[in-house]
């Protein structure tokens, strides 16, 4: 009883920061799906324009890839079993990994269970302590994550800014026992895309390793959607290229490609190959045939830029903050970090959109923003509904005249 006690009062600041969470903005409600994710989901009861999720070409609820998995539950069932150093390889792996390798143009790859996992796992396995890690200011949580948990030294360098990223590694020149410079290849808030030729040729020339995070690349970008590398025809220059299968190829699971001897020497070192079961056989069947589509037919591809297209040009006519995106991820910022959640409340009660904000931490204070993800599953039709919806609920609260 007394312990009890003890407990409840010592996780009294656990509310002290959800009311202040909530007291700033930033406490934002988790909506759940009761259908697959497709153009128009339900929520609650409610069918809503799905304007918020990462599956680019519509291959989460695609038939042929839900009827390869099931085929590959009943073969090899539903679990690894075990983690893949000891008996949680399977030869749906090694096929997925040959697979990845070829469609990337890279000589191998490593599957890992998610794309968190490919880097958190990868990074400690190439920096330690003894060295540098160049990093963009702007990636992603999880190559954060990855960065610290390696203990090497992490040197930031400014958004897009290369002039600065070679000072930094000119300031750094014989320090350290090896240099990483690691950037995500589409910024994930964004939606600009780094300067990828940029950074291999400052890796090239000051002896560091080179890696891009390509989970916004895949799909959207490169022929039928090879991603970053092969867009800017990197394939055979960069060291290190990390992607997901959670985003356009609609499943779970994450990999890094590159040359036999890195996927062999962190099949030794990565520690969640080591420490985490492996991939469902499943997701791994999944990911195989999101894969052939992909290769066999661009048109999901195409259809994907046309909504992008057009969902942009309208928002902008309409006079809206889009920033610098590149790429079908459609930041609409607002700044202010209620008026954001207003918005996207108003945009879901009022118009049946679902489009959910995106505040601090996730963005810098002060760039509080809507962010779009277009699909090759929307219509032209679907685009007009989110633009009209846009146009009125941006009045109404005074974004746009
Ligand atoms: C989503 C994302 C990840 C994580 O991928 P998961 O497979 O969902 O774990 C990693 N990096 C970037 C840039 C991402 O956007």
């Amino acid at each position: 009883m007394n312990s009890c006690l003890i407990i409840l009062t010592s996780l009294q600041w656990v509310k002290d920061e959800i009311k202040s969470m909530k007291d700033s903005g930033r406490f934002v409600p988790i909506k759940i799906l009761q259908t697959p994710q497709g153009a128009w989901v339900r929520i609650e009861g409610n069918r809503v324009l799905n304007m918020c999720s990462n599956n680019y070409l519509g291959l989460a609820d695609h038939p042929e890839i839900k009827k390869a998995a099931i085929e590959a539950i009943e073969e090899y069932g539903v679990g690894a079993g075990a983690v893949r150093s000891i008996a949680g390889s399977n030869e749906i792996h090694r096929k997925l990994e040959e697979r990845v390798a070829r469609f990337k143009h890279m000589e191998s790859a490593l599957v890992y269970q998610g794309g968190l996992l490919a880097n958190t796992g990868t990074i400690p396995a190439l920096v330690g302590k003894e060295d540098l890690v160049f990093s963009e200011e702007l990636n992603h949580a999880s190559i954060i994550d990855g960065v610290r948990l390696s203990s090497a030294q992490r040197v930031m360098y400014r958004h897009m800014d290369m002039q600065d990223l070679e000072s930094r590694l000119k300031e750094n020149a014989g320090k350290g026992r090896r240099s990483l410079i690691i950037s995500d290849g589409v910024f994930s808030m964004d939606g600009d895309i780094a300067p990828l030729p940029e950074i291999v040729e400052l890796a090239e020339k000051h002896g560091a390793m080179s890696y891009v995070d390509d989970a916004h690349g895949e799909g959207v970008l490169g022929d039928h959607g090879r991603g970053i590398c092969d867009h800017f025809n990197l394939s055979k220059r960069i060291d290190v290229e990390m992607g997901t299968f959670s985003k356009a190829i609609g499943s779970m699971g994450g990999f890094v490609a590159g040359s036999q001897e890195l996927v062999d020497y962190l099949m030794r070192k990565a520690r969640p190959f080591l420490f985490s079961s492996g991939l469902n056989p499943g997701d791994a069947a999944a990911v195989l045939k999101a894969i052939e589509i992909m290769e066999r037919d661009d048109s999901l591809l195409k259809k994907l830029w046309e909504n992008t297209v057009y969902l942009q040009d309208g928002l902008r006519n309409l006079g809206f903050n889009l920033g610098s995106t590149k790429t079908p991820i459609t930041p609409v910022i607002i700044g202010d970090e209620k008026k954001t959640l207003q918005m996207s409340r108003e945009l879901y009660d009022s118009e049946k959109v679902f489009a959910s904000p995106i505040v601090y931490p996730t963005v810098p204070v002060g760039t509080a923003r809507i962010r779009l993800m277009p699909s090759a599953v929307h219509s032209r039709d679907d685009m007009d509904y989110a633009l009209s919806a846009f146009r009125k609920t941006g009045k109404k609260l005074g974004i746009i005249n």
